[in-house]
């Protein structure tokens, strides 16, 4: 006898809590034509507990709780999709939550990744300003069907770059580089990049970046044109030992790259748990956990941002 996750679900419970989420005040409107002109029109033939509506307004259409929602006809009952998220949220690869789910591979494969696409997709952009720490690093990702490759076994420490190992990261190499950006005591921003160019970077940084912060990096030469871009920039000279500095002499050493350093070391840890992710699945994966990062949850607590963002219109 087993026991999966899903038999505890309640599934009242759970239709209430999306209905909650999508239709804020209990105000439900219709996702055709926005109208808030809605009547009840029973429920779900195999999914009790979900409400069926008819629009009374312009296009007098039918509609139910998922109805134009990422959860929205498939196979697999909602209460499934949702404990999946949950375990996307606990950081779980696919074969765990396989095992927790009782599901096949190929339909946890197939869910994972709508949920990761759902997920980019409707994120918002961050929009970094003030002190902004900026520096790229390389993690292992072949193409589809490369099953070898091991996710996140990327620079082997700033030693080894430094002895020219810089730059070395193509997409075309299996070692795509991941350019990353982020806002002292705030928000970051990550993109796989294919190259390591400061025309490549230069359109990120003016998408997210506000005009006239200040930019904290390491030598690189990426980042030379920083000031002609519109920042004020300052760095850190990795190649003479140097971590961290104090211009402005107050005594605290802020010229550095430290918080990015340690972003770098959460998302190795984060990716190191999905083997073999492909460059074509790796800016979903970077964009899941550029969002956990963003809302500051894990875990438990990450679960109603990620519905909220999933049934947010
Ligand atoms: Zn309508």
């Amino acid at each position: 006898m087993v026991l999966y996750l899903q038999d505890r679900l309640d599934d009242e419970k759970v239709y209430e809590t999306v209905r909650a989420l999508r239709w804020s005040e209990g105000k439900v409107s219709c996702p055709h034509c926005g109208s808030e002109d809605i009547v009840r029109k029973g429920f779900h033939n195999t999914q009790k507990a979900r409400r069926r509506y008819r629009c009374q307004g312009e296009c007098c259409g039918q509609f139910n709780d998922l109805t134009g929602t990422i959860f929205e006809g498939h196979h697999q009952p909602l209460e499934v999709w949702i404990l999946c998220l949950y375990l996307m949220g606990l950081n779980q690869s696919n074969q765990q939550i396989g095992r927790e789910l009782g599901l096949n591979k190929d339909d946890v494969q197939a869910m994972t990744k709508q949920l990761r696409e759902g997920v980019v997709a409707k994120k918002k952009e961050p929009e970094l300003c003030g002190e902004i720490e900026m520096d790229e690093v390389y993690v292992v990702a072949g193409h589809k069907g490369h099953t070898e490759s091991v996710a996140a076994k990327g620079r082997v420490g700033r030693r080894r770059r430094l002895k020219g190992a810089r730059g070395r990261g193509t997409a075309q190499k299996d070692k795509p580089p991941i350019f990353g950006m982020i806002e002292r005591g705030g928000k970051v921003a990550i993109s796989m990049l294919d190259n390591v160019k400061q025309q490549t970077i230069k359109p990120i940084i003016k998408k997210y970046v506000q005009q006239g912060s200040l930019v904290y990096s390491d030598e690189y030469c990426i980042y030379d044109r920083l000031e002609q871009w519109g920042y004020r920039h300052k760095h850190v000279c990795h190649g003479i030992g140097e971590y961290a500095r104090d211009d402005d002499g107050d005594g605290f050493c802020e010229v550095h790259v430290n918080t990015i350093e340690g972003f770098w070391s959460l998302l190795r840890s984060w990716l190191r748990t999905h083997r073999g992710i492909s460059q074509e699945n790796l800016p979903l994966y970077l964009g899941f956990f550029e969002f956990t990062h963003n809302v500051r949850a894990r875990g438990k607590a990450l679960l109603p941002s990620l519905l909220q963002l999933l049934l947010c219109p």
